[in-house]
Formats: C-alpha cells, sequence, structure tokens
C-alpha cells in the first residue's frame, strides 16, 4: 500500500491507516500521529478515506479473515509438531 500523508490541522502528520476492526475491516482511514491518550495534548483528527462497506462485502471480508487465521494457527501447529518430531 503506498503511503498517504496530509497534514493535519494540529500541524502534525496524519497518517493512511488500514482498520481491521469487524465494523470495518480493510476500510482505510487517516488518523493523526497525536492520536491517542500517551500525547499530553492529543489531537483527534480522524476521518474515513473509503466509503463505507456493504453489509455483504463486510460478511465476505470477516469470513475470508476467520478462514486465514484458521489456516495460521493450523500452519503454526503443524510447524510446533514437527519441530518436536525432529
Ligand atoms: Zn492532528
Amino acid at each position: 500500500m503506498p503511503e498517504v500523508i496530509l497534514e493535519c490541522s494540529c500541524g502534525d502528520l496524519a497518517k493512511l491507516i488500514m482498520s481491521w476492526s469487524n465494523d470495518n475491516p480493510g476500510r482505510r482511514f487517516f488518523g493523526c500521529n497525536k492520536f491517542g491518550s500517551r500525547f499530553r495534548k492529543p489531537c483527534r483528527f480522524f476521518s474515513w478515506f473509503d466509503p463505507s462497506l456493504t453489509p455483504r462485502s463486510r460478511m465476505v471480508l470477516l469470513g475470508l479473515l476467520k478462514k486465514l487465521r484458521t489456516l495460521e494457527d493450523t500452519r503454526k501447529r503443524e510447524r510446533r509438531t514437527w519441530f518436536w518430531c525432529l
């Protein structure tokens, strides 16, 4: 993904970030570098870059992510089994 950066109204930079929440899987948004409580003067700038997902797209994406995680878990377990066999 090419890096896209905006200058936020607070003077810091807002980067394009990918959301992996269950409500918005794969949807990109701009978030200020100073977003979050770890900053003394946090900035609340947040703006969606991609349009909202249709319920069907969200369902398909979440289904694919679940399958991917299951496959990754299976692969990790198999690797561990091989390690103990060698
Ligand atoms: Zn900001």
